[in-house]
C-alpha cells in the first residue's frame, strides 16, 4: 500500500466506484465490504484513501501473506532464472519475476518546468501533504482526476488556485447519469468497473478480448477510455477555483522567491508553486532496479513490455503486471479492478511452470 499510504494526498476519495475498488482474492471473501463489515465501519461512497488504506493492509493480513518489505536494487539475468539484489545486499535467486512496482518513475515533468526545483514544481505523486500550502498561490497545471482533486484540497486548505488547462473544457465522468441507472440496460452498456464510456466500458472489461485488438484501435480505446476528466462529486468544491482553459505555459521561470508563468495568449501569472497533474507516460528503463541489459530484450511498444499469456514478456520468466500491462491488455489493469484478471491470469501461468 506505500503508494496509496505515502504518495496520494490527504483527504483523497478514490475515483473508482465501490464495486470496482476491492482487490482480488480466489473466494471474494475479503472486499472492501467485508472489511467495513469485520472493522464495523459505516460503508462510504466514494471512498476515502483511508479506508482503502487501512481495507489493504487489513486484506493482506487476512491472507497471512509474507511481505519481505526490502527494496530490490537489480534484477540480472543469471542462468536458469534471474539474481535480485536487494538493498541491504541480499542476493535472491529465482526462476521467475513479477515486476508490479507502480507508476511512480513515469510521473511526466513538461519541458518547460525542468527549470524549476521539485519544491517549486510538484507532481501531483509527490503532493501529498496539501495543508503545508496554505495561503500560497499555486498554479494546477491538467485536467484530469489528480489535478482536479490536487486543486480541490489545495482550495480547501486555503491556498490560492488557478487550473491551467490545455482543453477547451473540463470534462466530467459520468455526465449522462441517468445512463447508469437503467437497471439490464445499463448493465449492456457500462461494467461495473465503469472504464470508459459506454459499450468501451463493456469491451475493457475482457482484457483478453481486449489483447486480441490490433494495436492501433487498441491505444485508441485505451486512451479513450482514460482520458483526463474529474469525478462527478468534484465541481461542486471546485465552484469558487480560478479555472483557465484551452491555454498552455510556454515559459516558467524564477524570479527571487516567485516563479513567473507565460502561457499562450501572452498573459502571465505569479505563484509559489506549479502542482503538476500532468500524468505518467510507462517507460520501462526508469525503472532503476532492471538493468538495461535486461530492457534491451524486452520486446516493448514505446516503453511499454510486450507481454503474451500470463504477462510474460519477451523475456522468459519476466513478467510485468499493472501499469505496464495496459499497452497488452487495455486500461482495466490500471487501475484496482484490474487484479481480478491479473490474478487469474497470472497464477495458473506460476503454478504450471512450478509443476
Ligand atoms: C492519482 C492516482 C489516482 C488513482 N486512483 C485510483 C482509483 O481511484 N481507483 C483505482 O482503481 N485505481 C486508481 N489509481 C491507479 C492505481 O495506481 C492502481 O489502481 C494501483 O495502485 C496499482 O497497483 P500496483 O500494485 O500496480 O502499483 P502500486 O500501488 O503503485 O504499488 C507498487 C508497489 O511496488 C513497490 N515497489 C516499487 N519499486 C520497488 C522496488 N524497487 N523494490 C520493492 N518494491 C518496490 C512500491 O513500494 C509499491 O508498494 C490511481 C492512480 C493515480 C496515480
Amino acid at each position: 500500500m506505500e503508494f496509496w499510504a505515502t504518495k496520494m494526498p490527504e483527504g483523497m476519495l478514490l475515483r473508482s466506484p465501490r464495486v470496482a475498488s476491492s482487490l482480488s482474492d480466489p473466494d471474494r471473501a475479503f472486499t472492501l465490504e467485508a472489511y467495513e463489515a469485520a472493522s464495523k465501519m459505516e460503508p462510504l461512497a466514494p471512498v476515502p484513501l483511508d479506508t482503502f488504506v487501512e481495507y489493504g493492509r487489513w486484506f493482506r493480513h487476512q491472507l497471512g501473506s509474507d511481505l519481505d518489505q526490502r527494496t530490490v536494487l537489480r534484477v540480472d539475468r543469471d542462468s536458469p532464472g534471474f539474481r535480485v539484489t536487494l538493498t541491504d545486499g541480499e542476493e535472491i535467486r529465482v526462476k521467475r519475476v513479477v515486476v508490479a512496482a507502480g507508476v511512480g518513475p513515469f510521473r511526466k515533468k513538461p519541458e518547460v518546468f525542468q527549470n524549476l526545483s521539485p519544491q517549486q514544481a510538484i507532481h501531483c505523486y509527490e503532493g501529498r501533504d496539501v495543508r503545508k500550502f496554505a495561503g500560497k498561490r499555486i498554479a494546477v497545471i491538467g485536467a484530469g482526476q489528480s489535478a482536479l482533486e490536487s486543486a480541490a484540497l489545495l482550495h480547501e486548505a486555503k491556498a490560492q488556485v488557478e487550473i491551467i488547462s490545455r482543453q477547451p473544457a473540463l470534462r466530467w465522468i459520468g455526465q449522462h447519469a441517468w445512463l447508469h441507472h437503467m437497471g439490464p440496460i445499463t448493465s449492456m452498456l457500462y461494467s461495473s468497473h465503469d472504464i470508459g464510456p459506454l459499450g468501451i466500458s463493456r469491451l475493457v472489461a475482457y482484457p483478453k478480448l481486449v489483447s486480441k485488438i490490433p494495436l492501433k484501435l487498441r491505444d485508441r480505446i485505451r486512451t479513450r477510455a482514460v482520458r483526463p476528466a474529474g469525478s462527478r462529486w468534484l465541481p461542486p468544491r471546485l465552484a469558487d477555483v480560478k479555472l483557465t482553459t484551452e491555454r498552455t505555459v510556454t515559459q516558467a521561470t524564477t524570479l527571487g522567491d516567485e516563479i513567473v508563468l507565460k502561457l499562450d495568449d501572452g498573459s502571465e501569472r505569479r505563484v509559489d508553486h506549479v502542482y503538476l497533474g500532468t500524468g505518467y507516460r510507462v517507460d520501462l528503463s526508469k525503472y532503476e532496479f532492471l538493468p538495461q541489459e535486461l530492457t534491451r530484450d524486452v520486446e516493448q511498444f514505446d516503453g511499454y513490455p510486450k507481454l503474451a499469456g500470463g504477462f510474460q514478456s519477451s523475456v522468459p520468466g519476466l513478467h510485468f503486471i499493472g501499469a505496464t500491462a495496459a499497452r497488452s491488455f487495455g486500461p482495466l489493469l490500471y487501475f484496482v479492478a484490474g487484479t481480478e484478471f491479473a490474478c487469474r491470469e497470472l497464477t495458473p501461468h506460476l503454478a504450471r511452470n512450478l509443476r
